[in-house]
């Protein structure tokens, strides 16, 4: 019997990661692109005596980046495909050898079935580079099994190998801007007027029913009904940044929302964001097994700082 999908397709240590791309950037002075967000440390303590070498984590909060192309014109570029043996030190056993050759510019690496991948685009350090050499310099290296290097020299370089993107329950994700959904929303209201709203409503309790039965299918209802962290798969999946206000209690909970999407429209064409109601109402509808009235009673449509949802339980 296999490994449960999740832990087939887990991410490799972020240590060995993050160490083989310190490792190509560093040689040239230069910092890893995708941390380039984190603020640059001050001195270990601050004035007041407080350990500044320890930051909170909203200031380490920051987007996934998800690159599947790569605009460089004029640069000579690759994509790098790689299996190599899921042992420790084979990533960076390969990235010794492609950190000779190239400068990382977006990379993922995830394990699957035996064998550990790393997929990436590469910027040639020299203008003589061939995807012949670098895959013999890549396939040197002791753990690596195979290898596909993709060259382009026109400026623009998509990844020809990853069809999209599955979430830790092993769904397929589509990827849309949030602006282009907001963009939807707006439209929507536009043509329907004042009957979007509850049109919103509906399609959002759908998907938090369906994502709350998820998440009892995979966890136990149990499990999901203790764990008040869950809240965070919506922030993860980016709909916003959501936390518990208070405790849950049998009655009700209230949650609050930064940096909402729904709300994030530079129209002013909706009032409220419906479709995050219907969502939080769905999901707790299916955690809970009861009846769930959701209200949003802060919005920044309204002028708030963020929004805030209050959850009745068992009430229609
Ligand atoms: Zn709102």
């Amino acid at each position: 019997m296999g490994l449960p999908h999740q832990l087939k397709n887990r991410e490799l240590p972020a240590r060995a990661t993050v160490s083989l791309i310190f490792l190509a950037h560093r040689r040239r002075g230069l910092g890893h692109p995708l941390l380039c967000r984190v603020k640059a440390a001050p001195s270990a303590m601050d004035s007041a005596g407080k350990d500044a070498r320890s930051t909170s984590k909203a200031e380490h909060a920051s987007r996934r980046r998800e690159i599947d192309y790569l605009y460089t014109p004029g640069k000579k570029t690759f994509h790098i495909l790689l299996r190599m043996k899921d042992k420790p030190g084979a990533f960076s056993g390969v990235l010794a050898q492609v950190a000779k050759k190239v400068n990382l510019q977006a990379t993922r690496a995830y394990v699957d079935g035996d064998a550990a991948v790393f997929s990436g685009f590469a910027e040639a350090l020299s203008s003589d580079e061939t995807a012949e050499s670098l895959e013999k310099a890549i396939m040197s290296a002791t753990n690596a099994i195979s290898c596909v290097i993709t060259p382009d020299s026109r400026g623009v370089l998509v990844d020809p190998y990853h069809v999209g993107f599955e979430n830790s329950f092993g769904d397929a994700v589509l990827m849309i801007p949030s602006h282009a959904l907001c963009h939807m929303f707006d439209q929507m209201s536009k043509i329907f007027g004042s009957g979007c709203e509850v049109m919103l409503f509906y399609e959002g309790e759908s998907v938090g029913e369906a994502e709350g039965a998820q998440v009892v299918a995979k966890l136990g209802k149990d499990l999901a009904r203790k764990t008040p962290g869950l809240l965070k798969i919506v922030t993860a999946a980016g709909w916003g940044d959501a936390t518990f206000l208070g405790p849950i209690t049998p009655s009700g909970a209230v949650i609050r929302l930064e940096d909402c999407f729904e709300c994030s429209s530079e129209e002013q064409v909706r009032q409220s964001c419906a479709f995050m109601k219907g969502a939080f109402a769905g999901a707790m509808k299916r955690i809970l097994d009861t009846e769930v009235k959701c209200e949003e009673t802060k919005c920044r449509f309204k002028g708030d700082p963020h929004c805030e949802f209050t959850l009745g339980f068992g009430q229609a």
